[in-house]
This record gives C-alpha cells, sequence and structure tokens, in this order.
C-alpha cells in the first residue's frame, strides 16, 4: 500500500489583471482507505438528498430516483481524487493581504477569492517532473 505523504507544492496565485504572487500548500497523497471512505462519504450525500426529497409531492418521483441512481457515480467521483490540499498560504496579487487555503480537494487550477479585498484570484500549481 502506498503511504500517505505530504508534499510542499509552489504556487501561482494571479489577479484579473495579471498580477501574480508565490504560493505555498502542503498536498497530501490520500491512502487507498481514505479514498474509499471519501468515495462512501458522496455516496451517502447522493442517497441522504434522495431521502431527503421522499415527502415531497412533485419532487419524490424525480429527485429521489436521480439520486438514488447517482450514488455509485459519486462514489467514484469521491474515490477518484489522488490528492488533498492540506493547506496553504499566500498574498493576495491584489491587495497584498496574507490569504489562507483551507482543505480541499487538489487541482492543478482553481479560483478563490480575497477575504479582504473579495477579488477573485486564480491559484495555478507549478508542474511537477
Ligand atoms: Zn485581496
Amino acid at each position: 500500500m502506498e503511504l500517505a505523504q505530504d508534499q510542499i507544492r509552489d504556487a501561482v496565485i494571479s489577479s484579473l489583471d495579471s498580477r501574480t504572487k508565490p504560493g505555498h500548500f502542503t498536498v497530501r497523497r490520500l491512502s487507498n482507505s481514505e479514498r474509499v471512505l471519501a468515495g462512501l462519504k458522496w455516496w451517502g450525500i447522493s442517497w441522504a438528498i434522495a431521502l431527503a426529497f421522499v415527502p415531497f409531492p412533485g419532487f419524490h418521483f424525480v429527485l429521489p430516483p436521480l439520486f438514488l441512481a447517482l450514488g455509485p457515480v459519486a462514489f467514484i467521483v469521491g474515490f477518484r481524487a489522488r490528492l488533498r490540499i492540506e493547506n496553504g498560504r499566500s498574498n493576495c496579487p491584489n491587495c497584498g493581504a496574507v490569504v489562507e487555503f483551507s482543505r480541499n480537494r487538489y487541482r492543478e487550477r482553481f479560483k478563490d477569492r480575497c477575504p479582504t479585498c473579495l477579488h477573485e484570484i486564480y491559484v495555478a500549481f507549478e508542474s511537477v517532473h
């Protein structure tokens, strides 16, 4: 079994007008059991949504069967994620304020919002060879 390990990954944080700041993230490779748990969590959420709509007339012939069917798909989506961002830190390229990133699914690029100036910021990980 592959061991879970933390890696420090550098990223470029950019603003809409192309100003940039460096960012540093801790990314963790998930173990197989964590990936199964993540898949089961999403399957459970899907079926919980299905159950929640059972009492509502007009919805209960559509949404419960749909979300019951989506359960295994949700499992696969949760299971496929191999990396997770544990935390990250940078400065906003727009206002310079410290921006902390919290735990999230790893993506090569994603968009977030500066909590201070509320401008959109774009995070792009530098490719690892
Ligand atoms: Zn800002």
